[in-house]
């Protein structure tokens, strides 16, 4: 549990809206979906899958932006307009924090990358294992073992 350097603080462009993370990530992913392309105004998105207990928000007070409809609700800066993290209805126990809103991200690699049907022909990611759309929710449990064990870890 130690080498994953807990907590992890982070925040927004403009500093208004900060978090924490204090449990260990669950996964890391690139999205490359067309609407991660939009959100981000670039080829896809860097996602660490945090438990909802190991995820607070420490100053500032998130909005909604983004897909207005539908399960995901993304959640962003009020003032800057970052997009800093989403959570899924229906899966409360999870939320995925935009990897590059950790003070220290550099240690950050995808294990996963999905949506690879959407991605720019050039995008590529040194992700192990990539899924033309998403892993079936039954893959899950054995891809979040394998990043357990040998996920990256913060240097
Ligand atoms: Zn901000
Ligand atoms: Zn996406």
């Amino acid at each position: 549990m130690s080498d994953w350097k807990l907590p992890w603080d982070g925040g927004c462009r403009c500093g208004q809206v900060r978090l924490r993370v204090s449990a260990p990530p669950m996964i890391t992913s690139a999205c490359h979906c067309t609407g991660c392309q939009r959100m981000t105004a670039s080829a896809f998105t860097l996602t660490v899958t945090v438990p909802s207990v190991g995820f607070i928000v420490t100053a500032g007070e998130p909005v909604i932006g983004g897909l207005q409809q539908g399960f995901a609700h993304h959640y962003f800066c009020p003032r800057c307009k970052s997009w800093m993290f989403t959570r899924a209805e229906g899966y409360d126990q999870f939320v995925n924090v935009r990897a590059s809103m950790l003070d220290d991200h550099h240690w950050f690699v995808p294990f996963i990358e999905v949506w690879t049907k959407e991605k720019l022909p050039w995008a590529t990611t040194p992700a192990e294992i990539s899924f033309d759309t998403q892993p079936a929710i039954e893959d899950y449990a054995r891809l979040m073992e394998d990043f357990a064990r040998r996920g990256v870890r913060p240097t």
